[in-house]
């Protein structure tokens, strides 16, 4: 194994020792298989290349200053992978499997996991896709479960540095009666024409609409949306939009410090009323929003003159990773040590 700069990570792919396979045939899944290659051998006819039957989730093992490796909620990640496979008709990985899985790989290749000082993390990559051959559009008969990690700097390099969004005013991300409450690949396909188009004009990322009225604000690109008023954490409610474990967690963490907690739509217009905007997920946990600019009307939305992070968006952040890192108590019981 080279040496791996922990400091200066980026957030990209390295390749570590182990992942860990699993296949669906004859109506059950089989063993785990531990493997060293980071290559797949794959049936030209599998419906994850041409129908998209494919899922993934992203999660974090965290190493504390303890020396123990941590886990954030990663039952919720198990379910929404069966969510996410019932959705497009794919064998459900089932919990206890994934659950081996999971710790399996993390044990395998525990001198990738970064150590406490770094801010780093492991980030570990589930997938799950139909390897069967069809030509039929129909679900396959085989799938295939595999499980790698990559360590990753810090989303954001040098703290949490707050970004340009441009709302998207001719794409939709999912239909309203779609896929958005998968995390499925298709999803992202589907995005990426409007992301790179807002990096070519030079925004971090994209906010998407709600497809049925492009009245309301559904998602961030791969995160999804807050905004903060009167002590208050609004977040959307959307049937297009997945549920981030790190949005639940913060609505959970924003009731605990005090703030009152908003589900619901939220029409472009109230962008001008907040006094802070973030986006939040597993990669950044939160991503401050600096401005939003939305095209159709020229508009401009500002939350962060100073290139600062609001006090609310800190505070929240601060609170959240020092949960994962165990560097307070974990009061809401979601962290699981790794033995
Ligand atoms: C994964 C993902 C998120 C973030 O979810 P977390 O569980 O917080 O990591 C948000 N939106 C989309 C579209 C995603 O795929």
């Amino acid at each position: 194994m080279e040496k791996i700069d922990w400091k200066n990570l980026p957030f990209g792919y390295i390749k570590t020792d182990y992942n860990i396979r699993c296949f669906y045939r004859d109506g059950k899944w089989g063993e785990m298989e531990v493997s060293s290659s980071e290559y797949i051998n794959m049936h030209i006819a599998a419906t994850a290349l041409h129908y998209g039957q494919e899922a993934f989730e992203g999660l974090k093992a965290y190493m504390g200053k303890d020396g123990k490796i941590r886990l954030f909620r990663w039952e919720e990640n198990a379910k929404r992978m069966i969510l996410s496979a019932n959705g497009i008709m794919m064998a459900p990985f089932p919990i206890e499997k994934f659950k081996e899985a999971l710790f399996k790989v993390i044990q395998l290749n525990k001198k990738f996991v970064p150590p406490y000082e770094s801010g780093a993390s492991l980030y570990i990559r589930p997938l799950l896709y139909g390897s069967g051959a069809e030509v039929g559009v129909k679900p396959a008969t085989e799938y295939t479960f595999i499980i790698f990690v990559t360590p990753v700097g810090p989303y954001f390099k040098g703290g949490v540095k707050p970004v340009d969004m441009m709302i998207c005013r001719d794409c939709d991300r999912a239909a309203p009666m779609g896929t958005g409450t998968y995390k499925v690949g298709g999803n992202y396909a589907a995005s990426l024409k409007a992301i790179v188009d807002g990096h070519e004009k030079g925004y971090s990322n994209i906010i998407f609409l709600d497809a049925r009225e492009r009245k309301y604000i559904d998602e961030c690109g791969p995160a999804n949306f807050f905004g903060i008023k009167d002590n208050t954490y609004i977040t959307p409610k959307s049937d297009s939009i997945l549920n981030s474990i790190t949005n639940m967690s913060l609505i959970e963490v924003a009731k605990s410090l005090g703030m009152k907690v908003e589900r619901r739509q939220v029409p472009i217009e109230e962008l001008s009323t907040f006094t802070e905007a973030g986006m939040c997920g597993t990669a950044a946990v939160i991503g401050p929003i600096a401005k939003i600019f939305d095209p159709l009307n020229n508009k401009v939305y500002e939350y962060s003159k100073d290139c600062e992070p609001g006090p609310v968006s800190l505070k929240l952040y601060k609170k959240l990773i020092a949960i994962q890192y165990g560097d307070e108590p974990d009061p809401f019981g979601w962290v699981t040590i790794v033995d």
